[in-house]
């Protein structure tokens, strides 16, 4: 188990969920939060930032670390291949700062093995017809790429029992506050605040 002071909050959706809008909303929204930056093979996008969206790496790269055990955790999804650093995270971690990681399911249950005690949110689309239009509306995916996007959804969507706090995203503003007030709510706990509790009342 990796010693952290600080909280390890763990988001996970289907495809399709409005997950990176929401992660991207909840880390400029909620103070002193640090985004977990994940390894990938994958091309990075319009956008991306390499160092701050993921680590893009190449397929020996990876092997690499995969070899000398340096991820937590990794998945390939689809084509390429996505895995946690672990001295990135660790590094992280003993700093007393809050982490976040957006990452699929198989890795998520890895990650609860490694950190019990990590927050696990799961963000669900408000239906299945919502989620199969917001696929389509996109424009990037044939017919049969829908299809497949719908089955590994479900499948994701079965993981759900495996996650502490669940977020439906029936509207992007209103799912965007309850995810913020989860974290709010952990950072409030009684054992994550005594020790200012305590200080405060030592002043009386
Ligand atoms: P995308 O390519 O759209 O950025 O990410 C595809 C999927 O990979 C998303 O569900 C994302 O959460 C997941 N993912 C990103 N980084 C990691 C990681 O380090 N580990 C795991 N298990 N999944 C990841």
């Amino acid at each position: 188990m990796i010693p952290h002071p600080g909280n390890v909050f763990v988001v996970s959706a289907p495809s399709g969920a409005g997950k990176s809008t929401l992660v991207q909303r909840l880390m400029a929204r909620v103070p002193d939060l640090v985004f977990s930056i994940s390894t990938t093979t994958r091309k990075p996008r319009p956008g991306e930032v390499d160092g701050r969206d993921y680590f893009f790496v190449d397929d020996p790269a990876f092997d690499a670390l995969v070899a000398e055990g340096g991820f937590l955790e990794w998945v390939q999804v689809y084509a390429h291949r996505y895995g946690t650093g672990r001295a990135w995270l660790e590094g992280q971690l003993a700093t007393g700062r809050d982490v976040l990681l957006d990452i699929e399911t198989t890795g998520a249950r890895n990650l609860r093995q490694a950190i019990p005690d990590a927050h696990m949110i799961f963000i669900l689309p408000p239906s299945a017809a919502e989620l199969e239009q917001r696929l389509r509306g996109r424009g990037k995916d044939s017919d049969e790429q829908v299809a497949i996007r719908l089955q590994h959804a479900r499948h994701e969507m079965e993981q759900f029992e495996a996650y502490d706090y669940l977020v439906v995203n029936d509207d992007l503003e209103a799912a965007s506050i309850r995810l913020a007030g989860i974290l709010h709510a952990v950072r409030a706990r009684r054992e994550r605040m005594a020790a200012r509790a305590r200080s405060i009342l030592a002043g009386f």
